[in-house]
């Protein structure tokens, strides 16, 4: 029997509707925009804060990362970097758990977020108190989890990973013999699963952008566009997966784009990443891939309305205000990192330390 059918309490978590529904913030108008950028950047810079950016956020705040020696990264590099930055205060542009993460790493550390409600489908999905009830059904298990969960989740787990080095990590327990207890994302456990052949119990959680992704719809839409290189990330579906010239991280994502001759990709995941790929790759065009069939009256933005509720405004007030701070429950605080620092030690064997102003992989901005 399908491993995964047997462990269907481990079903999603139904979103409460004040959960579901984010913030849509207003674009300032030109001037304003143009003044909320000086004043940030001056700020950052008489007060040493550095701005940590993730891919998926609005392309202003990952230039303005790169801009004042910040990094714009996928959550892996953003966690290296936060641990390994000299600065005192950092300002996380993107979701909850990579501000927990930074806590986590640099307790000492004074972490600001725009707006802490930012959250995850993914963290929402796996309660600690679930989590705890069915990873104790397989003790045996080693317990990896992805780095899209809450800080209590990480206290309870053995490894965390992203999606950069999850199969090296599970390939690496696999060859220890072990059997895995995965949380919480369906799709990527089943790319780990497959790809690495290990034993592996699913959490059936998933990511509200890429689970949009349409398989039927990208098939057609690759043979009306056949020199066109597909990049996945591995959060969508397995039928969409399939259909990949290139499966990998937002990191992966990117390399892929730049080393590929060719002068077309369609791409499946949050819409935020088109900012780097066109601006790393001028000339080429990236289309996104379908989030809707043929006759649906809806569509998918493809983009996340949490990374979305960051934006100039309340960037501006965290750090005017130094409101938005993450603070940790001390309860999971140390046993927290554990987990981390198993994967940033894990992952600094193959890759190097990236340095202020840069986008891991391809040298300084
Ligand atoms: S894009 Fe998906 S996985 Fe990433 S933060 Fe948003 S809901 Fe979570």
């Amino acid at each position: 029997m399908d491993r995964q059918v047997k462990v269907d309490y481990h079903n999603p978590v139904k979103l409460s509707t004040e959960q579901a529904w984010a913030k849509v913030l207003e674009e300032p108008d030109q001037v304003r925009r143009q003044w909320l950028k000086d004043a940030i950047k001056s700020i950052l810079k008489e007060q040493n804060i550095l701005l940590v950016s993730h891919y998926y956020v609005h392309p202003d705040l990952q230039d303005l990362a790169i801009e004042t020696g910040g990094i714009v990264a996928d959550s892996l590099e953003m966690a290296r970097f936060g641990k390994n930055s000299s600065a005192q205060t950092l300002v996380v542009a993107g979701v909850k758990f990579m501000g927990e993460t930074a806590k986590i790493l640099s307790p000492e550390k004074t972490i600001l977020m725009p707006d802490l409600e930012a959250n995850c489908s993914l963290d929402l999905g796996c309660p600690v108190e679930s989590f705890i009830d069915a990873s104790q059904h397989y003790p045996e298990h080693v317990k990896v989890v992805y780095a899209n969960t809450s800080a209590a989740v990480k206290a309870h787990s053995d490894w965390v990973v992203t999606s950069s080095c999850a199969v090296d990590i599970v390939k690496h327990l696999r060859d220890l013999g072990k059997s895995i207890f995965w949380a919480p994302d369906k799709h990527l456990g089943n790319y780990i699963k497959n790809e690495t052949g290990a034993d592996m119990v699913l959490w059936q959680g998933s990511c509200i952008v890429h689970d949009e992704f349409k398989a039927f719809e990208l098939e057609q839409l690759k043979k009306e566009r056949p020199q066109a290189i597909v990049l996945v990330h591995p959060e969508s579906p397995s039928a969409v997966i399939a259909l990949a010239d290139v499966v990998g991280s937002t990191s992966a994502i990117l390399k892929a784009a730049r080393e590929f001759p060719n002068q077309e990709f369609i791409v499946a995941t949050d819409s935020g990443m088109m900012h780097q790929l066109r601006t790393q790759n001028p000339g080429k065009i990236f289309i996104e891939a379908p989030t809707s069939g043929a006759s649906a009256t809806c569509k998918s933005c493809a983009h996340c309305p949490w990374m979305a509720m960051n934006g100039l405004e309340n960037l501006y007030r965290s750090l005017v205000e130094k409101r938005g701070e993450i603070v940790v429950d001390e309860t999971y605080l140390a046993k927290a990192k554990i987990p981390i620092e198993r994967m940033l030690q894990f992952t600094s064997r193959s890759s190097g330390t990236t340095k202020p102003g840069m986008v891991p992989g391809i040298g300084a901005a």
